[in-house]
């Protein structure tokens, strides 16, 4: 078989590769805890569902324009007016099947060969192979202190040359670390100082905790004509509305980037889905009150994984400031990551996501999207598993297991 040297370097999604897993021992009927999820529980908001059905009831479900339909790109000026104090133009928004879609064509729009796009690590495990796929080079900066957060000076290291563009995400996946303020000013400065883009995966931007308010990264720009400015945000409907299988995503910038994407976009996948789409609409038009149910939900969650791996001992658990995922330090069991998410699969039926994928070996991912019966129990199982003072025998289910690995 001859593949393309980029089909080959590229690798498959490991998140979507655990659902596909932990789907398939569900199958066959096997006890398993999903704590490697990337989705929230709750429902579609009612809003989302009801326009998204009046579409489908007309019958007349066609192309839409590429970088997303008036209705939605209205009500995204509408979000960005009201959580980012900026107005837009219609000119300056794309919307995409996903906010990976918006990530991907902003990266085949800006990077030539061998141009370089530096993270901080952890990252969000599709930030390198979309890189990759956009003909770059991805430059994970580790932070020197072993933090989930590298200071300015080493981000400003990781700058060269080949430099284009930073991405910063917060709160973070895997680590649920809001930067600091003084972080991301000092990523922006640094970003126009070099004429480097900037691109703010705000994903989780409202999927914040401990009364913290989200981060509006518009006001550390010194650039304040939309149209100089290489600041790109991305968001999304999939986590805050729980509506990742809808796939609506979006990005606002300078018109020029916006317009380029949407060209790439048309020729890629032309507009995102229409139901999808008017879906969206309604979520953003709607009651708003699902996000914040959805946000006590996981801070409640948060508080009872936290409090769970705190007692763990020889565990290291930094407390996510928002998100729904959680980054605990078993290197003090085992330092091998995918060894040990392998381990817990295999002999107790927990999923987790190693940290290798996201750039810190020895580190699991935990999602606290699920129950908290998923959750305390997930780690009950673990706990057991890792732990040689625990009693030998467990019950899984029905079936009794022996603890007979060391
Ligand atoms: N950015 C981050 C940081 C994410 O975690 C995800 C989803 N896991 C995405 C982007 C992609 O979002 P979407 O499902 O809207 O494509």
């Amino acid at each position: 078989m001859s593949l393309s040297q980029l089909a080959r370097s590229i690798c498959e999604s490991p998140t979507l590769k655990l659902n596909e897993t932990a789907a398939l021992l569900r199958e066959k009927g096997e006890p398993v805890i999903h704590l490697g999820g990337g989705e929230p529980k709750s429902k579609t908001p009612i809003d989302a569902i009801i326009n998204c059905s009046s579409l489908l009831a007309t019958g007349e479900v066609k192309y839409t324009p590429a970088d997303g339909i008036p209705s939605l790109k209205k009500s995204i000026i509408h979000y960005t007016e009201e959580h980012y104090d900026r107005l837009v133009a219609p000119e300056n928004v794309i919307a995409s099947s996903g906010a990976k879609q918006s990530i991907m064509v902003f990266l085949h729009a800006v990077l030539d060969p061998k141009e370089e796009v530096v993270f901080p690590a952890p990252f969000w495990v599709s930030y390198p192979e979309m890189v990759k796929l956009a003909g770059g080079v991805p430059v994970p900066v580790t932070a020197r202190d072993g933090s989930f957060q590298p200071t300015v000076d080493e981000i400003a290291e990781a700058v060269g040359p080949y430099t284009k563009a930073i991405i910063l995400n917060s709160p973070n996946n895997p680590s649920g670390v809001v930067y600091s303020d003084e972080f991301v000013a000092g990523v922006m400065e640094l970003c126009e100082r070099h004429n480097l883009y900037l691109l703010m995966d705000d994903t989780y931007n409202r999927l914040i905790f401990d009364g913290r308010v989200p981060t509006n990264c518009y006001r550390f720009s010194k650039v304040h004509n939309l149209e100089m400015s290489k600041l790109v945000v991305v968001n999304c409907v999939s986590k805050m509305y729980a509506m990742t299988g809808f796939r609506i995503g979006w990005a606002v910038g300078n018109r020029e980037l916006i317009r380029a994407m949407a060209n790439i976009q048309s020729q890629e996948t032309s507009g995102p889905a229409a139901p999808s789409q008017w879906a969206a609409v309604g979520a953003l038009n709607g009651v708003q009150s699902s996000i914040e149910s959805l946000r006590l939900t996981l801070e409640n969650n948060r508080n009872v994984m936290v409090k769970r791996l705190a007692a763990f001992p020889g565990v290291r658990v930094v407390k996510p400031g928002g998100t729904f995922y959680c980054f605990p330090d078993f290197s003090a069991y085992e330092k091998d990551s995918q060894k040990l998410s392998r381990l817990l699969l295999d002999r107790v039926r927990v999923v987790t996501v190693p940290g290798r994928e996201f750039g810190m070996e020895g580190h699991l991912r935990m999602s606290f999207c699920g129950t908290i019966k998923e959750i305390t129990e997930g780690i009950e199982r673990i706990q057991w598993a890792l732990d040689p003072q625990a009693p030998n025998e467990m019950f899984l289910g029905d079936r009794k297991i022996v603890r007979n690995w060391k």
